[in-house]
């Protein structure tokens, strides 16, 4: 957030005085209390400055760089989250890449019945395989995913930063929501919920970055 001359001032005349009262600040700046009406709305708006009844204006400390940083670290995987492109085991490496092709996505995950994750794979596993010269219609995508326990993974109640820097620490362009949950054979499983991918987070740097 860009503050304005008048805005600065306003925030100097805080920190130095407060907590000191809206008709105050106006004096010392020459100028009436309704004028500055909006400059303190939006200042208390974007908690730069707090307004106590009947004691006034004060500064709360927090400089823009750490609100943003506040607003960041509230939202939650699970706010953000987009639908998972999946695909079975069983499927080649064939139908893998024509999927990724139709459905416009990087990273497919493997899942088993009852959408129980079981691998991951992206466009360069693909590629590998391709180059290798295996035929692509016979070899399960099961023999080339990258599987447990080396897959990495995010939750709904995990915050979006964790998953940021998950990405960003392993390598990857996409992390796949999941839900510990008991399978039908009373196994513990890893149930696909959605996905997290690097264009989540660069939605979400646009829409900070236009203040929404
Ligand atoms: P690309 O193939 O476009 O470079 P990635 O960088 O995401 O895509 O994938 C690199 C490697 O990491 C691939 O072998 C892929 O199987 C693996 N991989 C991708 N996502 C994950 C994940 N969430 N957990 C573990 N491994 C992953």
């Amino acid at each position: 957030m860009e503050l304005s001359k008048r805005q600065t001032q306003i925030v100097e005349i805080v920190k130095r005085h407060g907590p000191i009262t809206g008709r105050k600040i106006a004096e010392k700046l020459s100028l009436i209390r309704a004028t500055l009406r909006p400059d303190l709305t939006l200042l208390t708006m974007a908690g730069l400055l707090e307004a106590r009844p009947r004691v006034g204006y004060y500064y709360t400390g927090k400089t823009p760089t750490v609100l943003i940083a506040n607003t960041i670290q509230q939202i939650k995987v699970g706010d953000l989250k987009s639908v998972p492109a999946v695909i079975r085991e069983t499927s080649t490496v064939y139908d893998a890449a024509v999927q990724m092709f139709l459905e416009d996505k990087g990273t497919l995950f493997v899942v088993r019945e009852g959408g129980y994750l079981e691998g991951v794979v992206s466009r360069k596993d693909l590629l590998k395989t391709a180059m290798g010269g295996a035929d692509l219609h016979k070899m399960p995508i099961g023999v080339i995913m990258t599987r447990m326990p080396n897959l990495i993974t995010t939750t709904p109640e995990e915050p979006l930063l964790i998953a940021a820097q998950k990405l960003i620490a392993k390598e990857v362009d996409a992390l796949p929501v999941v839900r510990a949950v008991i399978d039908e054979n009373g196994q513990e499983a890893l149930e696909v919920v959605g996905r997290i991918t690097k264009t989540t987070i660069t939605k979400i740097f646009v829409e900070l970055g236009n203040g929404r």
